[in-house]
Order: C-alpha cells, then structure tokens, then sequence
C-alpha cells in the first residue's frame, strides 16, 4: 500500500523538470501523477527542488496547519513551485488545470519516524 510519505512524493515532487511555463504542464501532471481519477482534484502543488531539501523542511519553522494540528512546517527559503488549479468550467473527466510559477514559502505536514513530509497544507 502506499505510504503517507510515498503519497505526498506523488502529488507534490517534481524536482527534475525546472518550472518552465509550458502551459499544459499541470493538465499532464495532474493526469499522470493520478490526481484526476474518479474526481478533479481542485488545488495543488508540485515542488521543483531537491527531495532532500524538501524533507530537510520538517526541521524548519513550526506553525500550526491550517486544519489546528501542530505539525506544519514552512521553509526558511523560498522554493521554485507550480500552483496548479482547477479551470472553473472544467468537468470531470476532462479535468483542465491553469498552470502558474510562483517562488514561495512552503508549509508542509511532517510525521512519523523518520518525520517526513505527508501533505502539502499552502505556500506563502
Ligand atoms: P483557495 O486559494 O482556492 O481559496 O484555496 C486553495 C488553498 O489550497 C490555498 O491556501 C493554497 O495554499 C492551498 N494549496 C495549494 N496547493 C495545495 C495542495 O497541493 N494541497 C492542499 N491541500 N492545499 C493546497
């Protein structure tokens, strides 16, 4: 089964496609990392840097996750990301993403042990 750990690397690590501005990037990523099965998924994040840096994120800054829980983390440096999110006229299954590039804060969810990240919960 996977993991919460394997999971987040799914949905959220794309460490070697550099965030380029090909404008399909989010429809074929969203497909291929099966986010647009059964449902569109609305929001999410693809990180464009090392894994390690970004497990490296769980012994940055505390704060407190959006949900209350105390395990968020945001990073001390700003990180290369798309923000990719749900057109407002798409229907599943033809799930059609806008695709943008942002360098951003990220906050993540660590747990476990090793504590690893297992959900993206914003940037900023
Ligand atoms: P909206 O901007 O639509 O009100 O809310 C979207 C929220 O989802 C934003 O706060 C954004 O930070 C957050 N977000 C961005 N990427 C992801 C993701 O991959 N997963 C989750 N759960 N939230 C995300």
């Amino acid at each position: 089964k996977e993991s919460r750990a394997m999971k987040f690397q799914r949905q959220h690590m794309d460490p070697d496609s550099y965030p380029s501005n090909n404008p399909n990037y989010c429809n074929q990523m969203m497909r291929r990392r099966e986010m647009t099965k059964g449902s569109c998924k609305p929001v999410n994040t693809f990180i464009h840097e090392p894994i390690v840096d970004v497990q490296a994120v769980c012994l940055q800054g505390n704060v407190t996750c959006k949900n209350g829980q105390p395990n968020c983390h945001r990073s001390s440096s700003s990180m290369n990301i798309t923000d990719c999110r749900l057109t407002s006229g798409s229907k599943y299954p033809n799930c059609v993403y806008r695709t943008s590039q942002k360098e951003r804060h990220i906050i993540v969810a660590c747990e476990g042990n090793p504590y690893v990240p297992v959900h993206f919960d914003a940037s900023v």
